[in-house]
């Protein structure tokens, strides 16, 4: 079988994964200058045995065409059976992925990796959150019109950043470490009590708003009604007043991010204060929050920057690559696919008709 990497910010294919996936006795290709943008070229990948094409050619002529985000664009260039991996934002594209089912395609959606130890390898939305929770303080540190770090000096004293990460998943946590390296005072919140010992654990203190949500299967938060968001609310609007930073993070699996912070909380802040809303690409936790744009609102700036992981494309690939190589490893057996519906990881993440009601 041939299996075919496309090109985007971040890849779904780098040289050091070439090796393990020609064992799997696949015919590797990659769109033409995949890695340009992270300084790799073509011949790097070349010199392990995998061949450079173009887009159209990968879409043509490749069994198996791997993406990093499915571009639905490409729908009408994509051959019947063709087996697809990528992010397809599964919740989002019902209807688009019905015609792509019409088309007999098999479709893996990366999104819907169970959350178990055997998958933690190939889990995408881990090492893609992990990336943006590092980024998200980065960025804030970057706009922010002071130091994260105390610091003692002849000129006077600089006290430490308040930052308050809201959402300790793995976003949350990956935040919360790179808080607490630059040397800011962090803080957090989260509806599921089990991060309570995690966010502790990371020398963070977690800010106990009594308010606190059963799981979903796989670990994930359970949508709440609005009552129970208003409450958050008024919580959370006090402990606004005295921070610098946030950091939000907040989301529930399969619906819209829940407006954890409204305009009239935006106003009790700081001025030079930084919203960086990492739920911006499901609708934002801020109610402010501008897709794509730095917003300004009463002195607070608030960051709506999506994808905050191709900012860091080459550790980005490196992992995204690594889960994929990880991945076919469970689809693929001698060279074919293996469509064993027992396998839970298999199971999960294949698109059927029932997926997409
Ligand atoms: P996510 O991106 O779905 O959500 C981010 C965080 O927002 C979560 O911690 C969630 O509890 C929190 N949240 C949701 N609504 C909120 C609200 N109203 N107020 C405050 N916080 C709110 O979560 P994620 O980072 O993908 O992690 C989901 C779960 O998966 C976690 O339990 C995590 O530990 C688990 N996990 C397991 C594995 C594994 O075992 N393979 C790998 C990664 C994550």
């Amino acid at each position: 079988m041939s299996i075919g990497f496309l090109k985007s910010d971040i890849i779904p294919l780098m040289p050091n994964t070439i090796n393990e996936i020609k064992k799997l006795n696949l015919e590797i290709f990659f769109e033409k200058k995949i890695a340009e943008h992270i300084y790799i070229d073509d011949e790097e990948f070349e010199k392990l045995g995998a061949k450079a094409l173009t887009k159209e050619e990968i879409l043509n002529s490749c069994d198996i065409i791997v993406y990093y985000r499915f571009n639905y664009n490409d729908i009408e260039y994509i051959r019947r059976n063709s087996i697809l991996i990528g992010l397809f934002d599964p919740f989002v594209n019902k209807e688009k992925l019905k015609l792509l089912l019409e088309k007999q395609l098999t479709i893996f959606s990366l999104e819907l990796i169970p959350r178990i130890s055997r998958a933690q390898s190939m889990d995408v939305l881990s090492s893609l959150a992990t990336i943006a929770g590092y980024k998200a303080v980065i960025i804030s540190a970057y706009y922010f019109n002071r130091i994260f770090p105390l610091l003692m000096t002849s000129a006077g004293n600089l006290l430490p950043a308040k930052v308050f990460i809201i959402g300790a998943g793995v976003a949350g946590l990956s935040a919360i470490a790179t808080a607490k390296r630059l040397g800011a005072y962090v803080s957090a919140y989260d509806v599921r009590i089990s991060t309570k010992e995690q966010v502790e654990s990371l020398g963070a203190k977690f800010v106990d708003l009594g308010l606190f949500s059963q799981e979903e299967k796989y670990g994930y938060a359970k949508k709440m009604d609005e009552e129970f968001y208003k409450r958050q609310r008024e919580a959370l609007k006090e402990y606004l007043k005295d921070v610098d930073i946030v950091i939000t993070t907040a989301s529930v699996i399969g619906a819209k991010a829940p407006i954890l912070i409204t305009k009239d909380m935006v106003e009790v802040m700081k001025k030079g204060s930084i919203i960086v809303d990492l739920a911006v690409e499901k609708g934002g936790n801020c109610e402010l929050t501008k897709y794509n744009e730095i917003y300004e609102y009463n002195g607070v700036r608030i960051i709506g920057i999506p994808n905050l992981p191709a900012l860091v494309p080459y550790h980005s690939s490196f992992m995204f690559s690594n889960n994929i190589k990880n991945f076919l490893k469970i689809i693929i057996k001698d060279g074919s696919l293996n469509l064993n519906l027992n396998d839970e990881i298999i199971r999960e993440t294949l698109i059927n008709n029932e997926k997409v009601i």
